[in-house]
């Protein structure tokens, strides 16, 4: 995916996102040196380059320039590295390794530390690691301190912060993050801090924190009388000069929220924001990890935050074990994202990520802690990806040096997954329908064009209700208006209702523009017959669109519930052609009726088994 080399440990990352290397570590990787030029190469068996071939030239090195390329394409899918070194340079001392799935080139005998992912959230932040500052040279300006400067581990925060001083911070200002300082220190020194806290501002009405070094936070939490919000940042230390004051977040008095950072512990700063919307507050995380920006979420305008836009590449997941799922999405550029943790949700914003392949992710989640990730694209702010999760579950969040990649990991507290008991007609009531109009509120679900997913489910289950109604049926509906309705309260209100059947309605949407036409899905197999019954009246109603058939899939609420259950994805709102149609009263009726008409047929074709 991507390639760093750090020239202060001598040491060139090359970065995956995939665990074959891993797999294969029992085969140690081979090189072959050449000489004239002075040059090893190795190649990399099943990796596929993500994007174009990757150069890095060199001038003040051992090392004069790297170069990845893809060697060979299907089915053979050959990586080769080369890298060619000064002429005088021994290339019997190099040494390839393999270390969390990437591929490390060792050039010189130093001690390894870092890693190609550093964490930035973690719900159980431990203040005792001990960690080096990540030098990563192809993106920082080296501030150099004389050998003779470091001696004892306990001089080093203040020989460090004494480099600072005598640099310029060419760091975040809320616009750009291009350059960053960092600090040349011995390869063995180990330091107490990933974090040095420099300066914090305040900017455009929120608080701007940056600093050097990796940064990293723990969970948010709020105080009461008067309203607080609290972030720790574990292995952090806070400039002297900075410690305990406080700053007006609205200097021009539109507000009246402050806020104050302290070294909370020797390893650790927090920072404390008082106001009446304390709870509005998130946490923002810039694309290199040298700054946080706390804002009330109501006054965010992503215009302010990048001035980059990436894309989601790819998304992976791993099963670690039967409790922890591992998430890793890998973006085009490097991503300007924040994490939300409440109780019982998180939510990612991606702030500068424009588009994703829906599609691709929905197939990446299934079978996966990451199942119920709802993604919506929401004007002004970006990408936000938000699932239900337990209060006790354990959530980390580790980003790459590049930025390009985070890491999710969900430590489950209990084992998920429930054993579903086959539906019992006994209990229910009878000619009882939950009807469920997808998204609502801050979730829109698919927008196209101004036009909104959760208004059409809304517009389209009501109209099915009625027609329900006026044939003596009962109806339940999830969410009678623009609301959220989160998915576990979506299952908890149906499993309460008792219905005999189950009928979640959405619109389908996908990057292309090509797709369209109706889909019908169901995943217990009880489930398949109202599937079959309600998608053949809409085909039918609704002749002149793509018959795209019946799916199985494992959708949060048509897989928790325990009646059968289906859900209907009437069309797609990125086709234009069907977006138009499907905003006509003449497409609503006609669908709402074929959904009406098919739960009719099946609830009076089952009263009689
Ligand atoms: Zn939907």
């Amino acid at each position: 995916m991507s390639m760093n080399y750090d020239d202060s440990s001598s040491i060139v990352y090359i970065n995956t996102v995939d665990n074959m290397i891993e797999q294969r570590d029992s085969e140690p990787l081979k090189f072959v040196r050449l000489s004239n030029p002075n040059r090893i190469y190795f190649d990399i068996n099943d990796a596929v380059l993500v994007g174009e071939k990757k150069q890095l030239v060199f001038e003040k090195s051992d090392i004069k320039e790297i170069r990845l390329a893809q060697f060979e394409t299907n089915p053979k899918n050959i990586v080769r590295a080369v890298i060619t070194f000064e002429e005088d340079f021994d290339t019997s001392k190099v040494k390839l390794m393999s270390l969390d799935g990437n591929i490390i080139v060792k050039t010189s005998a130093l001690k390894l530390d870092n890693d190609y992912f550093t964490t930035v959230y973690d719900d159980e932040a431990k203040n005792t690691a001990y960690s080096s500052i990540v030098a990563n040279s192809q993106f920082v300006q080296k501030v150099k301190i004389p050998v003779s400067q470091v001696k004892a581990a306990n001089n080093v925060m203040a020989d460090i912060q004494r480099a600072f001083e005598n640099s310029t911070l060419a760091n975040a200002d809320g616009q750009t993050y291009d350059s960053v300082v960092s600090v040349d220190v011995s390869s063995n020194l180990k330091l107490r801090t990933k974090y040095f806290i420099s300066q914090y501002t305040p900017k455009n009405g929120g608080l701007l924190v940056s600093g050097l070094g990796q940064l990293s936070t723990s969970k948010m939490f709020y105080l009461n009388s008067p309203k607080r919000a609290v972030i720790d940042l574990p292995n952090t230390f806070l400039d002297r000069k900075i410690r305990n004051s406080e700053v007006k977040l609205c200097p021009d008095g539109s507000c009246k929220d402050t806020a104050k950072i302290g070294q909370f512990e020797y390893n650790k700063a927090r920072i404390v924001i008082t106001s009446d919307r304390a709870e509005k507050y998130i946490p923002i995380y810039s694309q290199d990890a040298q700054s946080l920006f706390l804002i009330d979420t109501d006054k965010l305008e992503h215009t302010t935050l990048s001035n980059t836009t990436s894309n989601i590449n790819k998304a992976f997941v791993r099963k670690i074990d039967s409790k922890t799922n591992e998430l890793i999405l890998s973006f085009t550029n490097p991503v300007v994202y924040s994490v939300l943790r409440n109780d019982n949700s998180i939510n990612f914003y991606l702030f500068n990520v424009k588009s994703y392949n829906e599609q691709d992710l929905i197939k990446t989640f299934n079978n996966t802690y990451y199942k119920p990730f709802t993604l919506s694209l929401l004007p002004q702010i970006g990408v936000r990806a938000g699932m239900g999760i337990n209060k006790d579950d354990i959530v980390k969040i580790e980003q790459s040096v590049d930025s390009k990649a985070l890491k999710i990991t969900i430590t489950k507290a209990k084992q998920e997954e429930p054993v579903i008991q086959k539906p019992s007609k006994k209990n229910a009531v009878k000619n009882k329908v939950v009807l469920d109009a997808g998204h609502g509120g801050s979730d829109y679900g698919a927008i196209r064009e101004g036009i909104n997913e959760k208004d059409i489910t809304l517009d389209v289950t009501r109209r099915v209700e009625s027609i329900l109604r006026s044939k003596g049926y009962k109806t339940a509906l999830t969410r009678e208006n623009d609301v959220y309705v989160s998915l576990e309260d979506r299952v908890e209100f149906s499993e309460n209702e008792n219905p005999e059947i189950f009928v979640s309605i959405h619109v389908n949407s996908a990057v292309s523009t090509d797709p369209s036409g109706i889909e019908t899905h169901y995943y217990h197999d009880y489930s398949k017959e109202l599937a079959d019954t309600v998608h053949k009246h809409l085909v039918k109603e609704i002749p002149n669109t793509k018959n795209r058939g019946l799916f199985k899939s494992k959708f949060y609420v048509i897989n928790h519930t325990t009646v059968p259950a289906i859900l209907v994805e009437m069309g797609f709102l990125s086709n234009v052609d069907e977006r138009n149609e499907l905003i006509t009263d003449s497409r609503k009726q006609k669908t709402a009726k074929a959904i009406a008409e098919g739960i009719i047929e099946y609830l009076k074709v089952n009263g009689k088994k």
